[in-house]
């Protein structure tokens, strides 16, 4: 199986690539149009500088090499949704060439080569089914800028493919390019499928499969159509490159158009827009503004905080996390714990209440505070990260020891007060004791619990095991 991916992805711009219409997704259709994306006589383009910044950057962070001299280029073709009658794209000369994501499945850890990425501008929406007798025309998504990211034909699995657009929709979130939401069309996939005999090295005809609005629907849809042509070739019969749409209810593919001639768009520059050039200056000031980019930071976890790579990848799985991480490791040392709390009780109480982690409502001072009071053993983690949280949350501007205070959970440290409730639980359970003593150990477990209750909860529990096994074993 050889499959080549085409993504569409919008840029999180808030104007339109050649004009100041917004973007934003969901607005009443044809509201957000000017005479520019409509098309009227007379009107010109004008290039949206923060565009090329985001194809820059996208380009940087998938090691592309960064084309300097630009033009754009008209791609001549009729449709309704279209009514400029072209489309102003980059198609004939990308500003970012070649480039590769590394991708992590079960079968290792592979390159997937990237063939370019370049800027275009979106066409209108038609709607079939809004009216029965007309096809309606949206045009706010006219002059949405996309970045159309096309990769090799060397992915070999719907696995490979699946984990492939999945990492790179982190990396376009990461990035802050692209929001990656596929279910409001700001990320879009076509993939280009054939199969051959294996040991045959020439490539078979291939077929592009569209309308894939979720990744997991281009896993399934590869997986489907692979075998479909699979069936054709051990029949002996010929596979014809075609057009064919996924059908994710019924689970099939079926044809669109045949795609037998290349066609004619009768591309030539775009006279209304002049060529745009990358310097060394724009170029070092992106890099200079680039995030750390998922694969360093999990190293960076690893080796200087000391972090599982399990833990690592989990906090790198999205920038909102990493984001969160470091601002919370800014407030204190315990790497670990900070760790453990934020893949623990934070993301339970995000989940729990649907937020996502920066609305969480503690702010990350206050957490790492919660933290070191459970590191240095003045509060146990069951109580910091329950009750003492909550009451934190109800009363905001509470700090943790207050809280604590107030729900009298701060631990006893005092050996002192430790020793008279393991003195008086030893005493009232004479018989354990002898059990204890002539070899049943794991009764440790009762004694500890026995003095927890006692003390209200409020003995440190490393304390008190240390003194109850000295005292049992006097
Ligand atoms: P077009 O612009 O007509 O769609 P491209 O040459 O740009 O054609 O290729 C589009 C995508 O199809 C690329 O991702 C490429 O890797 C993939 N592709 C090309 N040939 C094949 C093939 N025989 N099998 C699978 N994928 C292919
Ligand atoms: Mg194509």
């Amino acid at each position: 199986m050889v499959i080549g991916l085409e993504v569409h992805a919008q840029l999180s711009t808030k104007s339109k690539l050649f004009c100041s219409d917004p973007t934003g997704f969901g607005a009443a259709p044809n509201t957000q149009v000017s005479p520019i994306s409509l098309a009227h006589p007379g009107t010109l383009p004008k290039m949206n500088k923060k565009a090329i910044e985001l194809a820059v950057k996208l380009g940087l962070a998938l090691n592309c090499e960064i084309e300097r001299y630009n033009y754009f280029a008209r791609k001549n073709y009729f449709y309704p949704d279209l009514p400029k009658g072209y489309q102003v794209s980059q198609h004939t000369a990308p500003v970012c060439k070649g480039g590769f994501l590394t991708i992590k499945t079960e079968t290792g850890t592979n390159d997937v080569i990237l063939n370019r990425i370049h800027l275009e501008e979106d066409a209108g929406k038609s709607i079939h089914d809004a009216d029965p007798d007309f096809t309606c025309i949206d045009l706010n998504r006219a002059g949405v800028p996309l970045l159309e990211i096309v990769t090799e034909p060397c992915i070999h699995s719907a696995e490979e493919a699946f984990t492939f657009l999945t990492e790179l929709r982190r990396m376009l979130r990461w990035t802050e390019v692209c929001d990656g939401n596929m279910e409001e069309g700001s990320m879009r996939c076509d993939a280009n499928i054939s199969v051959r005999r294996s040991g045959e090295t020439v490539l078979g005809k291939r077929v592009e499969v569209k309308n894939l609005n979720s990744i997991r629907n281009v896993k399934k849809a590869i997986e489907i159509e692979s075998d479909r042509l699979i069936a054709i070739v051990e029949k002996g019969e010929i596979v014809l490159q075609e057009t064919r749409s996924f059908d994710a209810d019924k689970n099939i593919t079926f044809s669109l158009r045949s795609k037998e001639e290349a066609d004619d768009y009768r591309y030539f520059p775009e006279p209304d827009l002049p060529p745009f050039v990358i310097t060394d200056d724009y170029l070092s000031n992106i890099r200079e503004s680039m995030p750390a980019l998922p694969e360093a930071l999990v190293q960076r976890y690893r080796t200087e905080y000391g972090l599982s790579e399990y833990d690592a990848s989990v906090i790198c799985s999205d920038k909102e996390d990493a984001d969160f991480f470091n601002a919370l490791i800014a407030h204190t040392k315990q790497y670990k714990a900070a760790a453990n709390w934020m893949l623990g009780p934070l993301k339970f109480y995000c989940r729990e209440n649907n937020i996502s982690i920066t609305q969480f409502p503690l702010p990350v001072s206050s957490i790492a505070e919660l933290v070191e009071l459970v590191e240095s053993g003045q509060v146990s983690f069951n109580n910091a990260s329950t009750r003492i949280m909550q009451l934190m949350i109800a009363e905001p501007g509470k700090n943790g020891r207050e809280a604590a205070g107030m729900l009298n959970l701060l631990q006893e440290r005092d050996g002192d007060a430790v020793e008279q409730w393991v003195q008086e639980v030893i005493a009232s359970m004479p018989d354990k004791v002898k059990e204890y003593r002539s070899g049943k150990k794991g009764l440790i477990g009762l004694f500890s619990g026995e003095v927890k209750k006692r003390s209200k909860g409020k003995a440190d529990m490393q304390i008190v095991q240390k003194i109850l096994v000295e005292k049992l074993n006097q």
